[in-house]
Order: C-alpha cells, then structure tokens, then sequence
C-alpha cells in the first residue's frame, strides 16, 4: 500500500520531526520518527496538524490498469519466433531468405531498416512474427526480466558441421524457458552436408525427429539455394495451431521493447512487440523510466501503421527517451498518468542508486578497517 516516513512527512508540512512525534504520543499514538506511516495513518496524523493529505504516493498498479482477460476476449494471434544457433550455422542467412521471399517485389520501402523483428506472412495464409535477438545472452537477458516474447524456438544447424556448442546452448536455454524448438538443418545444399549424423547428434540432446518416432519437428533447408525454407514456414505454422496461442487484442495495450536507439532525426524510437491489446498512434503509455506518447508507427517494411495488435512488431517514435531491450512498455490512459508512473520509476530508481552507493563506500571503509 502507501506509505510515508514520518520524518518524510514532518519535513513537508514544516514541522519539528520530533515535535511530531511528540504530539502523537500526547495523542496516545505510539510512534518514532523512522517510522513509516501507511495512508490512513498518514492522514490522521497530518490532520492533527491541520493539514489535509491528497496522495503520499501511489500504486502503480492503480494507474496501469491490468485488465483480467475473459476467454471470450481472446482471438487467436501470430507465434513469435526467434533464430538460434551455433555461430556461422545460417541464422542471418535464413532469416533474410524468409523475409526476401516475403517481401512483395516493388513493395514501397523494401527491406531497410533493421527493428529486430520482422513480420511474415504464410504461403498458406496466417503469420508468424520472428524476433531477431542477437545471440543467445540477449535471449537469457530478457528472460531474467521477465520478458518471455518467443513462443518458438528455431535452431539452426549446419548440416556440415553438426552440434556444436552454441547448439546446446540454445537447446538449453529453450527447455529452461519451455519454449518448443523447430529444427532447422540449414546448409543441405553443401557437398559435406551429412543429416543423418545431425539426426543422431539433436537426438543424444533429447531432440527425436519425427521420422525417428520423435516429436521434434526437424525441417531440411538451404538458406543459400532457399530450398526447404517454404515448408519450414509450413511446419512452424502447424506448430503454432498446435499451440492455440491467444491474446486479448480489445483493451490498451501492452508490450516489450525488442531494441531501441537514438536516431538523429528522429529521437528515441523503439521496437515494440506487443504482447496484448491493441496499441494505437496517439496512446500514452510509460516504458521503464520513461512516459510518452506514440507521435508515429511502422511496421517493419518502414510503412505507418495506425495500431498494432498481439504478436505484432512496430517501430514506435515518441519516446522521451531510449527504453532498455526487454523493458515493459504500457498503454495508460493519460499523460498524466504516464508521467507519474515514470517520474515515481525515476524516483525509485535514483533511491536504489544512492543505496548502492552508499552500500559501497560503506564496504569500501569496512575494507579499510
Ligand atoms: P550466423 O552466424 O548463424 O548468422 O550465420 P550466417 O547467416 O552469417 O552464415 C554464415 C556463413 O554460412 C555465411 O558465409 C553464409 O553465406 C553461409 N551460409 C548460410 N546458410 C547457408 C546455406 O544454406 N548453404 C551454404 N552453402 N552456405 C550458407
Ligand atoms: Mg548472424
């Protein structure tokens, strides 16, 4: 709940600390001056003193209105998905071979900037968002601040070169995220390609394909030559139907930031996946220490977009400034709010600061003693 210290609240109304607490004892209130009041107590203390309290603090929680989602809100949305693999075993390469056959010819924009993640659309129909995370400590990173964003794991192997280490790696950070992983034995195209010794490897790390009585699904690509990359798309599809991923896209919405920089002409812009709702040009929200309001979007073809659903990236422009990957990013319903939330972020960011350092010159004395 709220609270204030007392010492906090003498200071404001411009009172003795001490002189505080010695009229709350008189008023038979047990109290010192370290303590901390909550709100109902904080009132009546303060109204002891004629002084009437608007609000000490607040919860951010009253602020960021988190909608309890009916299961009839939910609709069906896109698996996000992110490459990994073993350095120079084809993730950059198949990634721009699924987004150049997905890019129409002569589609306005093309493919120029880099958001880190990319929309594509299915031979078949639907689509599947990939997230372009730069390695796999970027992944642990954002999963040890609680910014699950894939759904689907594909891991690339060479089929020249087998397991290598950054494979089990990735297959590890995987099952410890529980995330189902797709195999992608890149490079068949090559003379040394041997799938079999791949098969063999993946299924000593408990990855059985399914033509071995497993339930990996493995698929066989090039992303030079780009055979096998369509029916890669295929089967990521029937995964994620296995999946039944949902989302609520009816309320504000909600979601990570995936990268983030400064651009000269710009500012900070952001991509965002977002996660739930709906985010629309002119929403407020807050994101880390920041609050803000969305002046423009696009999609990752470069083009303005007016809102984005669940699962959908866009590069978002009205930050006050530049955003941490894997920082939440929130929609709340005025500026306002959105500044409150963010100067309170900055406030308790600057307290836990000086903590530390105050932890540290004490260590550094203790050190000395
Ligand atoms: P990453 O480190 O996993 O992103 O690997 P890259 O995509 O950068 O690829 C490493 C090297 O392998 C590059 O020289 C690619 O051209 C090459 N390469 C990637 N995929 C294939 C493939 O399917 N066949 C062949 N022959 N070479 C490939
Ligand atoms: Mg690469």
């Amino acid at each position: 709940g709220e609270s204030i210290a007392l010492g906090e609240l003498a200071k404001r109304m411009g009172i003795k600390a001490t002189e505080v607490v010695a009229k709350l004892l008189r008023a038979g209130m047990m109290v010192t001056v370290n303590q901390t009041l909550d709100i109902e107590d904080a009132i009546l203390v303060a109204a002891e003193f004629g002084f009437e309290i608007d609000r000490v603090g607040f919860e951010e929680e009253d602020l960021l209105e988190r909608v309890v989602d009916q299961p009839d809100d939910l609709r069906p949305r896109p698996p996000v998905v992110t490459i990994m693999g073993h350095v120079d075993h084809g993730k950059t390469s198949l990634l721009d071979r699924i987004r150049k056959s997905n890019v129409v010819d002569g589609e306005a924009g093309g493919i120029t900037q880099h958001v880190g993640a990319y929309d594509v659309r299915l031979p078949e129909g639907g689509r599947v968002v990939f997230v372009d995370t730069p390695g796999h400590e970027a992944f642990t990173q954002m999963r040890a601040r609680g910014a699950q964003v894939t759904d689907v794991v594909v891991l690339v192997v060479a089929a020249d070169d087998g397991v290598m280490q950054q494979t089990i790696e990735a297959i590890n950070h995987s099952k410890a995220a529980g995330v189902p992983i797709v195999v992608a034995v890149n490079k068949i195209d090559k003379p040394g390609a041997d799938i079999e010794r791949v098969r063999r490897e993946l299924a000593d790390r408990g990855l059985v394909s399914e033509e071995w009585g497993g339930d990996t699904i493995f698929a066989y690509v090039s992303a030079k030559t780009g055979e096998g990359v369509d029916n890669l798309l295929e089967l990521l599809g029937l995964q994620t139907e296995i999946l039944e991923l949902k989302a609520n896209p009816g309320k504000s919405a909600l979601g990570r930031i995936i990268e983030a920089r400064l651009d000269k002409g710009r500012g900070a812009v952001a991509t965002v996946l977002v996660q739930e709702g709906t985010l629309k040009n002119g929403d407020n929200f807050v994101c880390g220490v920041h609050a803000g309001k969305v002046r423009a979007m696009f999609d990752d073809l470069g083009r303005r977009v007016d809102e984005a659903g669940p699962s959908i990236p866009v590069e978002v422009q009205g930050f006050t400034g530049v955003p941490e990957a894997g920082d939440e990013f929130a929609v709340v319903e005025s500026d306002k709010s959105a500044k409150r939330i963010a100067e309170h972020r900055q406030m308790k960011k600057r307290e836990s600061e000086l903590a530390s350092i105050r932890k540290l010159s004490l260590e550094n004395i203790l050190d000395q003693l």
